[in-house]
């Protein structure tokens, strides 16, 4: 099953990604905490990103691209499945994983498309908090999915830190971004009639519900 989810900047496309991954026994992809290690590592993919992922913008389509197939050509078995999350954000990047994925005689099987309000997305932002263990990498809300302990993950027990990106600035050039780029996805992936909108406002539980019910008819 290869799955993409869309959704604007705190939609909460990572969480629930990270839910389908877990249940479906598939793989995750997350394009922007794969930029996030090589901008750590300090790689040349990283050294390229850095500056567009501060100012809130997207990394070129030809880095994005070759970020991913490269991600998916070394790491990743695609006959056990994938979860995408953030990838792909353009039309371009779009068109080009249909094309690789027809190379292999696979296909998209379904779209998840998370809805938010663009007031809510900046308060979602501001207030994300992510572990620093990156093998755990669990996502928090101060609002709404607070820690049990503050400042410390309820799963590992390591730190938890703010995103350099998530600040009300950036976040606002990203929901720009989003609408300008991304959002015509939704246009690509309906005509295709694979495309299924969930609303990512309402609890987080129910959200995992929505989805689980339309993987289920694909599985
Ligand atoms: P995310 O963690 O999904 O919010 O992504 C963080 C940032 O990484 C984004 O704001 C972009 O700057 C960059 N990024 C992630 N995925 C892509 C992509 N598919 N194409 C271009 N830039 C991306």
């Amino acid at each position: 099953m290869i799955v993409i989810v869309l959704g604007a900047p705190g939609s909460g496309k990572g969480t629930q990604c990270k839910e389908i991954a877990k249940e479906y026994k598939i793989n995750h992809i997350s394009m922007g905490d794969i930029f996030r290690k090589n901008i750590e590592q300090k790689t040349k993919i990283g050294v390229e990103a850095e500056s567009y992922i501060n100012e809130g913008k997207l990394v070129p389509d030809d880095i994005a691209i070759f970020t991913l197939e490269t991600t998916l050509n070394n790491d990743i078995d695609l006959l056990k499945g994938v979860v995408l999350d953030g990838y792909p954000r353009t039309l371009i990047q779009a068109k080009s994983f249909d094309k690789y994925l027809e190379e292999k005689n696979l296909k998209v099987d379904k779209v998840i498309n998370l809805t938010i309000s663009d007031q809510e997305i900046v308060s979602r932002v501001v207030n994300r908090r992510i572990c620093s263990n990156q093998e755990c990498g669990e996502i928090y809300n101060l609002k709404n999915n607070p820690p049990k302990v503050d400042n410390i993950c309820d799963k590992c027990g390591a730190k938890l830190i703010k995103r350099k990106d998530d600040n009300e600035k950036t976040a606002l050039n990203r929901v720009e971004v989003y609408h300008a780029q991304t959002e015509p996805l939704i246009d690509y992936y309906n005509k295709k009639g694979i495309l299924t909108t969930v609303m990512g406002m309402g609890n987080l539980e129910d959200t995992v519900n929505s989805i689980r019910e339309i993987l289920d008819l694909q599985t």
